[in-house]
């Protein structure tokens, strides 16, 4: 099994290569589809099996109904995020910080990178099993950042996160969007409990060790201590 690590736009996705097929973790920002099928091309696979969006965002969802055309892999998200993504929208909550700025800009962000509404094709919820789908992978719904918020899990071991923490200037919890604050520490220890080996953030270059993921999410990380500038 590889894990392929690709820049879609905004934010970053993951295509899964598994022998019984690929899975394609978020779809990115509109326009990018030729990324994930120019990896596919490299790779000489063309059973794209799935593809599985963390949550309601742009970033995340853009490229997901060209990829579903191009590929006619079903888009799966799960129940809570499913009509927000049907009619194109990005529901930024209450921001935080410098998302409040994002928040501001974003019907300008949204007119120009205009993405497409994806009816999802399965609607999920915690505890799904996907491997039906060819790739072992579980849903863990981790709501907060939006209501539909979810870790994919593969094999047990690594755990795709999308917004609930990045990598983006040093490992952080979500800190700048949440349609419920309270519930991402939450979901963070809901991700925790499961003791993944390696963690892959929906925005940073960098993945994340087992270890730093338990040590999130203190007062000391979170007072933003060495990651001021994330
Ligand atoms: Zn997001
Ligand atoms: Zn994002």
């Amino acid at each position: 099994m590889r894990i392929h690590n690709l820049s879609l736009g905004l934010a970053r996705a993951y295509l899964v290569e598994h022998e019984a097929g690929l899975a394609l973790v978020d779809a990115g920002s509109p326009g990018m589809e030729k990324v994930v099928l120019q990896t596919m091309q490299e790779i000489s696979r063309q059973d794209l099996r799935i593809i599985v969006i963390t949550h309601a965002h742009l970033d995340h969802y853009g490229s997901a109904a060209a990829l579903r055309r191009a590929t006619g892999a079903p888009v799966a998200v799960h129940l809570a995020d499913a009509s927000a993504m049907q009619r194109g929208d990005s529901p930024l909550g209450s921001p935080r910080g410098r998302g409040r700025l994002v928040k501001a800009l974003f019907p300008l962000i949204n007119f120009i990178l205009h993405p497409e509404p994806v009816t999802p094709d399965l609607s999920l919820d915690d505890g799904d099993d996907l491997s039906s789908y060819g790739v072992p992978i579980k849903v863990l719904h981790t709501p907060g950042h939006t209501p539909g918020s979810c870790c994919y899990i593969l094999a047990d071991r690594w755990a795709f996160v999308g917004d609930l923490l990045s990598t983006t200037g040093g490992p952080h919890m979500q800190r700048y969007f949440a349609q419920d604050w309270a519930m991402i520490p939450a979901s963070l220890n809901r991700l925790k409990a499961l003791h993944p080996e390696k963690i892959y953030p929906g925005h940073g270059t960098d993945l994340l060790d087992g270890e730093v993921l338990q040590l999130l999410g203190s007062s000391s990380t979170q007072s933003g201590a060495g990651y001021r500038n994330a």
